[in-house]
């Protein structure tokens, strides 16, 4: 990737020991609700507080926010609570009031990040404004609008910012709201090294007994913030109440979490995980290996289908290769989803090379 990402460190506007988190509830309903929340927290050494002012509705009807009303009672929280406050912002706007009522931190919301002319129009709200920004990744599975939207909103100036992982949604059927795909925030990260990611357990999961769970996941893969919606109330809720904790349950969940080091200074440690490091590049020099012969193998068969007339994809086959595999995966205590995700990726690698394979001599005749 040639572009490159120059932004702060996290715990310059986001001050935390080992993990930011954000909290508060998804949205403002009354100035009461949003006190009172915010005044509990204010005893959980968090770093930021957040809520919805503008909601973004899938459909119309339900609660869409209380807009400028309710920026007020952010002033007044603040006043209260010495917190940094972080809201949604899906218009320039929003951005607009969100500055002249001295809001500190924005979030750009998941149903905006998949629209490049909305994310622009942001961007060029927040052009010479120093303000953090937190992008959400897009609602469906695309990392290219995840970074568009990064890109653009860093090109306008803005240093201070973070990617919230909120999940992607899915045709599959999940025990999750939106299943995080991990892969897709940590190839993410592997293009920008220096972006923070901040998880959002709270639209991850759906549901509040699993939000301490992919909250240490999270953790696990070194994210240096959670996002989680809390509520006084979170029964009474008026969006997401299923998925929001009161501040006594996020007390206890941060209290429970492991916080793992990135590395140690410790030598038999180092020492150790070398040479088990080492271990895995022989296992993976023999694993491209074999799959280098494989795939000679499969060069073989194009040649002898195409000299045979037979065509290049054979349903009988492939079905029992997707059938076996797995089983004979399970037998070695591997997950069978593994091995037919790998399985999937060789077949079409053994299609293209076999496509390959009869142009080629196609070409030749
Ligand atoms: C929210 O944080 O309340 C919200 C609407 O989240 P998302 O954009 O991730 O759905
Ligand atoms: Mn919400």
């Amino acid at each position: 990737m040639e572009f490159e990402l120059n932004c702060t460190p996290l715990s310059t506007w986001l001050p935390h020991k080992d993990v930011a988190i954000i909290a508060g509830p998804c949205s403002a309903e009354t100035e009461e609700q949003l006190i009172a929340t915010c005044l509990q927290l204010k005893n959980l050494n968090i770093s930021a507080l957040r809520a919805g002012i503008w909601k973004p509705r899938t459909r119309p009807g339900n609660f869409e926010g209380h807009g400028e009303i309710a920026l007020p009672w952010i002033q007044t929280v603040k006043k209260e609570v010495n917190l940094p406050f972080a809201i949604e912002v899906a218009t320039p706007q929003h951005i607009e009031l969100a500055l002249k009522y001295g809001v500190d931190i924005l979030w750009i919301g998941a149903r905006t990040t998949v629209n490049p002319f909305n994310v622009q129009d942001l961007a060029d709200a927040l052009r010479g404004v120093d303000i953090p920004v937190m992008i959400k990744n897009p609602v469906n599975p695309d990392l290219a609008l995840w970074l568009g939207a990064i890109e653009r909103i860093h090109k306008v100036g803005i240093n201070k910012i973070a990617a919230i992982h909120r999940g992607f949604s899915s045709l599959q059927e999940s025990k999750y709201r939106n299943p995080p795909t991990w892969q897709i925030p940590l190839e993410l990260k592997r293009i920008f090294p220096q972006l923070p990611i901040i998880c959002d357990p709270s639209h991850i999961t759906g549901v509040r007994n699993l939000v301490a769970q992919v909250s240490q996941k999270a953790l696990d893969l070194n994210y240096e913030g959670l996002m989680i919606e809390t509520h006084i109330t979170p029964d009474k809720a008026w969006s997401d109440a299923k998925q929001q904790v009161n501040p006594e349950e996020l007390g206890e969940m941060i209290a429970g979490f492991q916080i793992r080091k990135q590395k140690t200074d410790d030598v038999e440690f180092n020492n150790h995980l070398e040479q088990l490091r080492k271990q895995i590049d022989e296992i993976d020099r023999e694993l491209i290996e074999v799959f280098a012969t494989r795939m000679k193998l499969v060069e073989q068969i194009g040649d002898y289908k195409k000299d045979n007339n037979i065509s290049i994809f054979q349903l009988d086959r492939w079905n029992e290769i997707f059938r076996t595999r797995p089983i004979w995966a399970e037998k070695m205590g591997l997950s069978k989803d593994l091995i037919q995700e790998i399985y999937k990726l060789i077949h079409v690698e053994s299609i293209r090379k076999q496509t390959e394979v009869m142009t080629k001599s196609t070409e030749k005749v």
